[in-house]
C-alpha cells in the first residue's frame, strides 16, 4: 500500500494546531504497520532547512504565478519517511506562520500557494512529477490539502483514491470566485455541486466534494458536522456524503507525550510512582509565581486563545474556581481580548492566577504535568490532544461533551466512579453555570485523595496511541482499494 500524505504542517517543524501533531505522528505510524509512506508539504523555511538529503525530482513553472517551482524528495528528520517539498521560494519561503504574515494578516495569494500544493499532490499521484513511486491512496489534510482532491478528479492520469480528513470545519479556505480562473480546473468544478460556495470558491469544499472517503478526527465530530449546529454552513455538503464519512480517533505520539521518560519534566512519574508529579506540580507553581500550596487544586489551560475554545467560560466561572481554593494557571496565545482578559485575570489575583502569553511547546508539557486538571471547554471540538495529553499525565479533563472530548474522557459520574471508569469531568451545556458545576464536583472529589488517585489511575491507564487509529486508516485504505496492507 503506497500512501502519500499531504499537508501543510508538521510537527515539530511547522505547528500552529493539532493537525501538525497529526501529520508528525500517523504516516510513521503507517509506515510501522507496513505501508509504503511519503508526504507532500510546502518548502516552508523551516521545511527546507531540515529535510535531509534533498534532491530534484521535477522542475517547471510558470505555475500559479510562481515563475520556478522544484520538487525535491527528501527524508523527515526524526521519522526518515520520504518527503516531497514543493519548492517554490516565491510563495513558501516567508516568515509567519503558514497562512499568516507575522503580523497575523492572512496571505494574500493563499489560493495560488495551496492551490500549487494541491496541484503537485495529483500530479505526483498520476506519476508525471515522479515516475518512480506512485501511491494509491492520497490522504489530504484539512482545506490546505484539499484541492489535491479536486486535481485528481480533473487528472486522467491519476487513479490513485483520495482520502480527506477534516480536522477543523470552522477554518475552510474561502476565496473570491473571479479567481477561479487560476486554478486551472475545468468550467464544471466552478458549480455548487463543485468548489462553489455561496459565491466564493471553498477549498475545504474541494475535498468534502472530491475525496473517495471522508473522515474526521473523532466519530462523535463526524456526526455533529452533519448538523446545522456544528456544520459550519457545509453540513448539507456532507449529509449529501453521509455514507462515506467516517471519525477516526487521533492519537497520542506516545514518544513525545511520556510522564516517565519527558526531558521537559523536572522529575519523571508514571501511575506506579506519583513522586515526581508533586514534583512538577511545585515547579511548576515556582515557575508560574503561584503560591507554593501542594494541596491547592491547580487547573490548567494549554490552548490557543479562540471563541471555539470556550475559555471565556473559565474567565466567568473564575470567581467560583477561586472561591474553591484552587489555582489557575493558563499558556496561550491568539484573541489579543481574550490575552488581555487571562492577563488581567493574572495580575487582580497573583499567586492564585498565573498567565503566558506565547506559545512554548516544553513549558506546556511542564504545565500539563504540573497541574491537577486540564480544561478544556470548548464549543466544539473536532478532537482535542490537550485532553489525551492530560490523561497520560494523571492530569485529569475537565472538558465540555463534545465531538472528541465526549470520545475520549469518561465522566466522574457516581456510577462510573462505583464501575472505576471515570477518568475526568464533562459538562455538557456551554454555560458559565454548567462548567461551575462540573469545577464543584471536581474540587468535591480533589477533597478525597484516595478516591482521586483512582480516577488519575484510570485516566493513566487509556490507551490512545497512535497504533490502534493507524490500524483503522489502513483498514479505510484497505476498502477503498481493494488492496491487501
Ligand atoms: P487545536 O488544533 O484546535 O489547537 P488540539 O487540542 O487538537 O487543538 O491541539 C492543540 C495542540 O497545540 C496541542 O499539542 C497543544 O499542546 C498545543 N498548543 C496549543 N496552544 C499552545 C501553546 N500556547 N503553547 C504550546 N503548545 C500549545
Amino acid at each position: 500500500m503506497r500512501v502519500l500524505h499531504v499537508a501543510a504542517e508538521i510537527f515539530p517543524l511547522v505547528k500552529t494546531g493539532g493537525l501538525a501533531d497529526v501529520v508528525g505522528a500517523l504516516p510513521p505510524a503507517l509506515a510501522a504497520l507496513g505501508a509504503d509512506v511519503r508526504l507532500l508539504l510546502p518548502g516552508l523555511p523551516a521545511i527546507t532547512e531540515s529535510v535531509l538529503h534533498p534532491r530534484l525530482v521535477w522542475q517547471g513553472g510558470p505555475l500559479f504565478g510562481a515563475a520556478r517551482v522544484a520538487i525535491r524528495l527528501g527524508r523527515m528528520p526524526y521519522s526518515k519517511l520520504p518527503v516531497y517539498i514543493v519548492d517554490a521560494p516565491w510563495f513558501f519561503r516567508r516568515p509567519g506562520s503558514p497562512y499568516q504574515s507575522p503580523q497575523g494578516v492572512e496571505w494574500a495569494d493563499n489560493l495560488q500557494r495551496f492551490a500549487l500544493l494541491g496541484w503537485a499532490g495529483a500530479h505526483i499521484a498520476g506519476g508525471e512529477l515522479d515516475p518512480a513511486w506512485t501511491p494509491t491512496v492520497v490522504h489530504t489534510h484539512d482545506w490546505h490539502a484539499a484541492m489535491t482532491c479536486a486535481y485528481l478528479a480533473a487528472n486522467p492520469a491519476a487513479t490513485a483514491r483520495s482520502v480527506f480528513t477534516v480536522h477543523n470545519l470552522a477554518y475552510q479556505g474561502l476565496f473570491s470566485q473571479g479567481d477561479f480562473g487560476q486554478l486551472g480546473l475545468p468550467s464544471a468544478f466552478l458549480h455548487s455541486h463543485g468548489i462553489e460556495y455561496h459565491g466564493q470558491l471553498s477549498f475545504m469544499k474541494a475535498g468534502l466534494k472530491y475525496a473517495r472517503r471522508i473522515t474526521t478526527v473523532s466519530p462523535t465530530y463526524s456526526a455533529e458536522i452533519a448538523t446545522h449546529e456544528f456544520g459550519c454552513g457545509l453540513d448539507g455538503v456532507i449529509r449529501g456524503r453521509r455514507s462515506d464519512v467516517s471519525g477516526i480517533l487521533n492519537g497520542v505520539d506516545t514518544a513525545v507525550w511520556n510522564p516517565a521518560t519527558d526531558p521537559s519534566l523536572v522529575a519523571p512519574y508514571d501511575a506506579q510512582a506519583l513522586e515526581g508529579k508533586a514534583r512538577c506540580k511545585a515547579a511548576l507553581q515556582a515557575q508560574m509565581g503561584l503560591a507554593a500550596q501542594p494541596d491547592a487544586p491547580l487547573f490548567g489551560v494549554v490552548s490557543r486563545l479562540t471563541s471555539q475554545k470556550g475559555l471565556d467560560l473559565v474567565l466567568a466561572a473564575l470567581p467560583a474556581l477561586l472561591a474553591g481554593g484552587a489555582q489557575l494557571a493558563l499558556q496561550g496565545a491568539g484573541d489579543p481580548v481574550l490575552e488581555a482578559a487571562f492577563q488581567a485575570a493574572a495580575d487582580a489575583h497573583p499567586g492564585r492566577v498565573a498567565v503566558r502569553i506565547g506559545y512554548d511547546e516544553t513549558f506546556a508539557h511542564r504545565l500539563i504535568a504540573g497541574a491537577d486538571l486540564i480544561m478544556v471547554p470548548s464549543r466544539f471540538e473536532p478532537c482535542g490532544l490537550t485532553q489525551l495529553y492530560g490523561l497520560r499525565y494523571g492530569t485529569l479533563p475537565l472538558a465540555r461533551r463534545v465531538g472528541g472530548l465526549a470520545d475520549t474522557v469518561t465522566d466522574a459520574s457516581d456510577e462510573a466512579l462505583r464501575q472505576g471508569s471515570a477518568t475526568g469531568f464533562l459538562f455538557g451545556a456551554a454555560t458559565p453555570a454548567a462548567l461551575e458545576s462540573a469545577i464543584a464536583r471536581a474540587l468535591a472529589l480533589y477533597r478525597e485523595p484516595a478516591r482521586w488517585r483512582a480516577v488519575m489511575h484510570q485516566a493513566m491507564a487509556q490507551d490512545f496511541s497512535w497504533a490502534g487509529s493507524a490500524a483503522r486508516y489502513l483498514e479505510l485504505y484497505r476498502v477503498m482499494t481493494g488492496e491487501p496492507h
